[in-house]
């Protein structure tokens, strides 16, 4: 059994950015840029009025000055308008400044008369003007290869005139869920039956990671379903399989991955809970063709039709991530594991979960072998844990918004302030 800093380091190392693509901005919300980008224009890209109003030159204004209206300057055409002391230009909110004006007085500040206008205000050199380069200067960074693209950084790249972006590639995902003893949402369960959860969680949590799902079936704990739906699950880029990954006679996950030649690089973490996890990788010409009949090991119980699998070279490796079946303990690894490894095939540079800081509502400590991830809700900066800290209990996770990490051993007291993860 490896640490929790092991598997990740190990995750992290194996996973390798996908190539990368152009969106237009209109798609791109919630990538990661795959390039920096610099401000080719400075922002405000020229000297132009914040108000509705007069330009005018203020060491001229005084309150009650008249000033002669020379001419008339709207946004979106430079009329290249000049005025002089006693002069004053009707401008509107984006105009260009008049040459030699060097303020704006507000509509409501002054009264019209004619062609004339009455200033009823002190006027500062400077105001309401908003000048070239002021918010951005030309060559400024704008956004970081691996920064995610939010509503301000696309309507910033918008204003550069930028029409497209290049982005991290989608990842997309396969989940299987295993398990004799579930029935899908929708049908009827049999005495000792439960229903499926943990795809309706995955595809959740996948989606908002920002990966596609391609598929989502269930099979049962049996050898040869389970071969067919992995090697079908392999055309992803990723393969996420619930349940069927510990110790048990049911348990067939690992054997038939194993079977179909996966490389299995992690089976078992220090972490609670989730201990069972398991990843590995099927590498990209090693993946069997769509259709084939995956090969048993020569020699092996189960070699009856034993036959070379097609190599299918250009496939993209597919990375496997078996998950325990209690659905907390799917839900904990997914987000230690999972989602960090697919943070990086997507192009992301921050692969960690938010943390925050609260305070403690009651005094925690780790008794057991492994850390611990208690399940929390943060309110107001406070963190208290909620429902049962076990890991098939589904109310208390579906009522959390924090998680805890508890060293092996650490104790904490109630007002402490401690960081605590959040990932919604
Ligand atoms: P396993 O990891 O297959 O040994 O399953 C551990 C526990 O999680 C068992 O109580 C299963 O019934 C439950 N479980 C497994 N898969 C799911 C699932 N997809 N939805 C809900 N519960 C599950
Ligand atoms: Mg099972």
């Amino acid at each position: 059994m490896i640490s929790e800093e092991q598997a990740r380091k190990k995750i992290l190392e194996t996973v390798r950015s996908l190539a990368s693509r152009r969106l237009s901005l209109s798609q791109a919300l919630g990538c990661f840029a795959a390039e920096d980008y610099f401000a080719r224009l400075p922002l405000p890209a020229f000297d132009n009025s914040a108000m509705d109003g007069y330009a005018v030159v203020a060491s001229f204004c005084k309150k009650g000055q008249r000033l002669q209206v020379t001419g008339e300057q709207p946004a979106g055409r430079d009329k290249q308008l000049r005025i002089a002391p006693g002069e004053a230009v009707r401008i509107f909110t984006g105009a260009p400044m008049p040459r030699g004006a060097d303020a704006i007085v507000m509509q409501e500040d002054i009264t019209r008369d004619g062609e004339e206008i009455v200033i009823n205000t002190d006027v500062k050199g400077g105001e309401f003007i908003r000048r070239r380069g002021c918010d951005l200067a030309e060559g400024q960074m704008i956004l970081a290869k691996g920064q995610r693209l939010r509503a301000g950084t696309i309507a910033l790249l918008a204003s550069q005139g930028i029409a497209d972006v290049a982005v991290g590639a989608e990842a997309n995902a396969a989940i299987i869920s295993t398990g004799d003893e579930l029935v899908k949402p929708g049908e009827k369960p049999d005495p000792g039956q439960i229903y499926e959860s943990n795809s309706a969680l995955l595809n959740a949590l996948l989606e908002r990671c920002g990966a596609a799902v391609n598929s989502a079936e269930h099979c049962r704990d049996e050898r040869e379903s389970l071969l067919h739906a992995i090697e079908r699950g392999t055309k992803s880029d990723i393969l996420i399989i619930s349940g069927g990954v510990s110790v048990g006679e049911h348990d067939l996950v690992k054997d038939a991955l194993r079977e179909l030649g996966a490389q299995i690089e992690i089976w078992r973490v220090a972490i609670k809970p989730g201990k069972p996890f398991l990843f590995g990788s099927f590498p990209a010409e090693s993946r069997y063709s769509a259709g084939e009949t995956p090969a048993a090991p020569a020699g092996s119980p189960q070699d009856q039709s034993v036959r070379p699998a097609d190599k299918m070279p250009g496939r993209r490796t597919c990375f496997i991530f078996g998950l325990p079946g209690n659905p907390v303990s799917a839900f904990v690894t997914f987000l230690q594991f999972v989602r960090p490894a697919i943070l990086k095939m997507i192009g992301a540079t921050n692969l960690s979960l938010p943390q925050v800081p609260a305070k403690l509502a009651m005094d925690l400590t780790n008794e057991g072998d492994r850390p611990h991830y208690i399940r929390g809700k943060l309110e107001r900066g406070k963190f208290s844990p909620v429902g049962r800290q076990e890991s098939h209990a589904l109310f208390g996770l579906s009522q959390s918004n924090a998680l805890l990490r508890l060293d092996l051993g650490q104790s904490l007291k109630a007002d402490e302030i401690i960081d605590v993860q959040i990932w919604e």
